[in-house]
This record gives C-alpha cells, structure tokens and sequence, in this order.
C-alpha cells in the first residue's frame, strides 16, 4: 500500500525513455581487488610512461575512477618518493584531503600520518616520515613561503582542478612558473571530465591523458512545477524513492550544515512516525564541519535489507565517491560566495548551481549501475535558469589574502601574473586599497614589516591585523580566543528544535555587554574555567566539537605568536582594548545605525544585524560585523559596538572626522523587533 498520500507526491516527468534500473552487484571485495577493479587500473602502466615523458600532464577521469586515490599509490610504488621526496596532492577542501589520506593510508597499510598523511589549517596530520601529503589547496599556496621552489617534492598533482577554487588557480600560475626552472619536477593537473581543454592549453599545450570512463545511462526525471520548498521536496522525494523503487542508496545535495542537519531530522521524525511499514533507512549526513568519525560513516555498506541515503553538499559533487548510490536528488541549488567590488561586501549566497554542476550530480547515480536523478526543479529552469558552467571563484572573491601572500613571495606586479581567468581589475585594486589601509601595503604597494607579519598567520588580512593590533592593545591573551571562536563559527551554540527555550536561555546566560565577540570571549573563558568539560558543553548548549576545535585553533595561533613576536598578554578584564583590536582589524565593517536598519559607513548599504546577535535588541549607535549573510535580507553575524572616534584611532587614513559625524544627537527609535523564529 502506498506510505505517502497522493498530494504528498512529487510529480516528476522523464525526459528520455530510459532502461529499466539493473540491480546493482555490490558485492564485498577485498580492498586490492577493489582497487584492481578501478577504471584507472588498466591504464597504470600508459599512465606512468606518460609522466615520464612530460613534465606536465593533464589527467581526466570520472568522478570514482580512482585519480586521487591511486595515482599518488602508481607514484610511489615507481619510485617518485626514493630519498624521501615527496608527493603533494591537492584538494579543494578539507573533508575530501582528510577522508582520501584516509582511506589511502588504510589501503597501503600505513598509519594516517606517517608515510601517508594531509595538511589542513590548523591541522597537521602529517611527520617526518611522510612522503604522500594530501593538503588542501590554501596549504599548498602557504608552503611557496617556506620553500619557494618546492624542492621537497618530486610531484605535485593539482586534484579537483575542474573545482577553479581561488587557491587552485593561483598555484596554477605559481606552479607554471617553478616548473621552469624545476625540470625534474612533475605536474599533474587532475580534473573530471570539465574544461580539460583549457588546462591543457593554460599549460602550454599539455597532453591531456584521459581515462575512459564506466558509466551507466542515468534517467533524468524533473518537476512538473517549480518547488516552493526544496527541504521539503527533498524529504518527500527521498521516502518516495524509498517506498516506490528498487534497492539502491541515494544521494541528496543540499547546500550547507543547517540545511543538511535540518533535512535529516526531518527524515527521522518520518521514518519513525512510519515505523516498522518501512523498510530501515539509514540517514547520513555529511559536510565539512562535521567530525571525522562520523564522516567516515557515509562509506560504511548499507545493512542488507536497509537503503541509505547520505544528505550532502556538493562535497559528494567530484570530491568524494560513495560506492553504491543509484538514487540523486538534486534541489539545483549551492551556497556561493559573490562579491562586490564596488562595496568590497562580501557574502555567501544561496544560489542555483550551474548545469555543468547538474550534470556531475546526475553522474553520481550511474556508477554502480543504471540509476535515477530526481531534479527539484522544471526542465524549463534547467535550460534557461541556469548558467552553463560556474564562475570561478577568483571572480567573485576577496583577493586580500592572495594579494597579501603573493607579495610576500615577491610577486609585485599583480596585473601581469599568469591568471587563467584573470581577476575584474576592480577587485585587484580594492585588495591592494584595503591592503594598504590596513598598513600591510606602503603606498608604493609594497609589503611593510607589519604586512610581512600579517601574512605569516594563515588566516584573512582583517583578522590577521586584528591579532597583531592585539599587541598594541595589550589584550592578545583574549584576541586570539576570539580569532579562535570566530573561525569556528555559527557552530558554537546548540538549538535542538525540541529544546529551543532551554537552548536560548543557555544562550542568553552567557550574554555580556559590547557585543558577539566578547560573548564568544565569555563561552570560551567560561570552559577554561570547567576544565574544557563535555558537561559543561552538554548542560549549557554548547557544542563540544566546535569549542574542541577553538581550542585547537588557539593553541595553533599562539604557538605563531612567537614567530611573529607577540607577548601574549591579558587586559585584564577591560573591555575596551579588546573592542579596539577587533576594530582595527575590521574597521572596514562598520554600520552605523540609521532609519530601521544599519548603513554601510563607506558605501551606505543598507544592513541589518542578524537575529542570533546579543546586539538584536540593543541596536547601538556603531557596530562592527565580522561577516555578511546573506538570508531574507543583509544580515550582520556577530556584531561587536564601538565608539566612531576609535575609527580615526586605528584608521587615519580610511576615515575622516567628517564622515563619522553623527546626523542627529537624538537616539533612534527602536525597530520594531521581529521575533527570532520569524526572521529564521
Ligand atoms: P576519483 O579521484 O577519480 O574521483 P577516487 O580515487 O577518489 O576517484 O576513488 C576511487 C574509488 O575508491 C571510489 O570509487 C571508492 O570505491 C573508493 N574510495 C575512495 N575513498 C574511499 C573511502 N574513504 N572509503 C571507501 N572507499 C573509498
Ligand atoms: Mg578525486
């Protein structure tokens, strides 16, 4: 009998007649026939003369053909790390570095971390010994300033390369540039089957080493009429597929934590309102906050009998292959960053992904056998919605902190650097201004004492200058708390949906006066103070992980403190020294208050401070915000007060007195409030 009532059903119509879905064969093999069994392995030995042959090489595959796992394996087992030389391979992001050193140091039979290891921020999980290091791209870029020329490493395999991540294509340029004079050194740019053209030529006229790929015809099914509410679609879709088609995982994207976190609730209360007339349905989420334990869950097999599905961000796009998923289900949406180079506001978006992005996420059905991709969205909005490929992000990005690190390697002449995609020229030229207001840059644009310093804490421009006005400030001791609870934030406080007056009350008790910041400063104290107690985590609505992770942070900040020669020191408990270095450091963030909202001092754009704020009713006069959001409207998240003479303090040469004039002495009306819930 039918579990879901009609109307609850989501109409998709196909657009091909497609094959009826073949049982997938998932039988259990050994770890070495499985990587036997890879579509790479036929070509080990192609592959291996072919990087004799040339220096650098463009290698394509589809995604789960065995690239990032196996190449680097080929590598060693030919002698590429003889004399402790070393193999470098890139990847976008952190989940996929860690999880693939992972799985690579199992199938080698290493321990992670020794012969095989990665490289984050702010962790290292890597010794001596190891000679293959997945990184992430960011760290790859930070290793030019200790080692110019890379000489430790006799390969380096750009992976992902299709992702076009900020990072990636600034090693691009610089990895063009060492292979010059490195002869011995190899490159491999890796990429699923997208733009290998244009690495190929960028490289000059690198040869392409293609792969062929093993896939299964996907059917693609859409919507009758476009989704109100894609959580929603997503849910019913997935207990449709559940109840309605044969055995086979599905893949759900979705665009970040709340969402994934949101949706795998809802499918818990579902599934266990529907009780035992289901079959079991194991729910996995997975996206980068998540710790490492449970990410390696999603590759654990399904139980026989049960069907899985893992609700993910595009993370399981290229990056990461799930073995077994027939079902996607694709709202069509990513979060993206886009930036303004006009305001220099930068934000994360909601926004609908690209059809070259549809495309991978449907390819995820077809590799085990025939599978299904379920589009939440019309054939219609396929075709003229959505853009053909996505931008890549050094088009919609600060560069602050390339800029800051590619004078720091000498690279002065920003303009003429081998871009693939060049920068907007405006962009370049608001990250040199802000450089430059931020004392990092002389106005020759050139790197001062304190930009060289700046660039020696892996972090942006802003709260890098932050940490370093700590010293000014003699508050070092709580900046570097608070750099650490910022970096790991909108994770820090616990809202379980059926504890939201309890959870916000816990909130609230942590509440001080001036703002986010110095609440983030009070939660971490507050754990010092317990011991960095899981219990004090648990009774209060703190979640231990993300407060694990500060601490990690801190440690790792403070141990550079001494390389760029700051005492660590408190204040003491005065507040105001604190506020001065967060704005010093972000001066550039500053709202001032104005009729039902908050304006942009530089460029007057109208902002508003999110409802989590501990400022949401307060609304003071000036604020500064660590970040925009942008959700119904411009939200501020964490938001900290200041006093505008400060702005002339820490930033002569950006503000004048005139401008930080307020228009009337009267103290604005208060908003009228909207309730959190509200507001979302
Ligand atoms: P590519 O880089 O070409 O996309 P990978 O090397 O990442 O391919 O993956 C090859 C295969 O290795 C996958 O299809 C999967 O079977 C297996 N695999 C990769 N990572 C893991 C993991 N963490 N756990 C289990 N299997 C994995
Ligand atoms: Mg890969």
């Amino acid at each position: 009998q039918l579990i879901l009532e009609e109307d609850e059903m989501i109409n998709f119509v196909s657009t091909q007649e497609g094959p009826s879905l073949s049982q997938a064969d998932l039988k259990k093999q050994s770890m070495q026939e499985v990587r036997r069994s890879l579509p790479i392995f036929p070509y080990r030995e192609d592959l291996l003369r072919a990087i004799t042959q040339h220096q650098i090489l463009v290698i394509e595959g589809e995604t789960g053909s065995g690239k990032t796992t196996q190449i680097p394996q080929y590598l060693m087992e030919d002698g590429y790390t003889k004399g402790g030389m070393k193999i470098g391979c890139t990847q976008p992001r952190r989940v996929a570095a860690m999880s693939v050193a992972a799985r690579v140091a199992e199938e080698t039979s290493v321990k992670l971390g020794n012969e095989v290891g990665y490289s984050i921020r702010f962790e290292d999980c890597t010794s001596e010994r190891t000679v293959l290091k997945y990184m992430t791209d960011g760290m790859l870029l930070r290793e030019f300033l200790t080692e110019p020329d890379l000489a430790s490493y006799s390969v380096v395999i750009i992976d992902e390369a299709h992702e076009r991540t900020l990072h990636t294509d600034i090693l691009f340029g610089l990895i063009k540039d060492i292979a010059r004079f490195r002869p011995d050194l190899k490159v491999l740019v890796a990429s699923a089957t997208l733009d290998t053209e244009r690495f190929s030529c960028f490289f000059d006229e690198a040869p392409v080493f293609r792969i062929p790929g093993r896939r299964f015809p996907v059917d693609i099914y859409y919507t009758k009429a476009p989704e109100a509410d894609y959580l929603e679609a997503c849910v019913v879709s997935v207990l449709q597929i559940h109840v309605t088609q044969s055995p086979g995982d599905i893949l759900v994207f979705l665009t970040g934590q709340e969402e994934i976190e949101a949706c795998c609730e809802l499918l818990q209360e579902r599934c266990r309102r529907l009780g035992s007339k289901i079959a079991e349905l194991v729910i996995l989420p997975i996206y980068a906050n998540l710790p490492s334990d449970m990410q390696a869950k999603i590759f654990t097999p399904t139980p026989p009998g049960a069907r899985k599905v893992v609700v993910a961000t595009n993370i399981a796009e290229t990056s990461l292959t799930i073995d077994g998923i027939i079902y996607v289900i694709d709202p069509g949406f990513c979060k993206q960053k886009s930036y303004n180079a006009r305001t220099g506001m930068e934000s994360l978006i909601v926004t609908p992904c690209s059809r070259a992005s549809a495309n991978q996420r449907a390819g995820r059905a077809g590799r085990v056998a025939a599978g299904k991709c379920f589009r939440l969205y019309t054939a219609w909005a396929f075709k003229h919605e959505m853009e053909e490929t996505t931008v890549p992000e050094i088009q919609r990005t600060n560069l602050g902190n390339v800029v800051l690190l590619l004078k720091s390697l000498g690279i002065n002449d920003l303009i003429h650097f081998d871009f693939m995609d060049p920068p907007p020229h405006e962009t370049l030229v608001l990250a040199l201004e802000q450089l430059y207001a931020l004392g990092a840059l002389n106005h020759l644009g050139e790197l001062t004492k304190l930009g060289r310093r700046m660039a020696e804490l892996p972090v942006d421009p802003m709260l890098s200058k932050m940490i370093l006005a700590s010293e000014q400030y003699k508050c070092s001791e709580e900046i570097l708390s608070i750099a650490a609870m910022l970096s790991v934030n909108n994770s820090i406080f616990y809202r379980p949906k059926d504890k939201v007056v309890h959870a916000d009350n816990a909130r609230m008790n942590f509440t001080v006066p001036g703002g986010d910041h110095l609440v983030l400063l009070n939660v971490y104290n507050q754990w010092v103070e317990s011991g960095f107690s899981t219990q004090w985590c648990y009774e209060n609505f703190i979640q231990f992980r993300s407060m694990r992770r500060a601490r990690d942070v801190r440690d790792q900040l403070e141990g550079l403190m001494e390389r760029i020669e700051v005492e660590v020191v408190s204040a003491q408990g005065d507040c105001v020294p604190i506020r001065k270095a967060v704005t010093a450091g972000y001066f550039y963030h500053t709202a001032r208050l104005s009729k039902g909202g908050y304006k942009t001092v530089k460029h007057q754009q109208t902002v508003y401070v999110h409802p989590n704020s501990s400022l949401f009713e307060e609304q003071p006069r000036w604020l500064i915000y660590h970040e925009l959001v942008f959700t119904t409207k411009e939200f501020m998240r964490q938001v900290i007060e200041i006093d505008s003479s400060w702005l002339l303090e820490v930033a002569p040469h950006y503000y004048k007195s005139k401008e930080l004039e307020d228009s009337s002495t009267k103290k604005m009306p208060r908003k009228q409030g909207k309730t959190k819930d509200e507001l979302g």
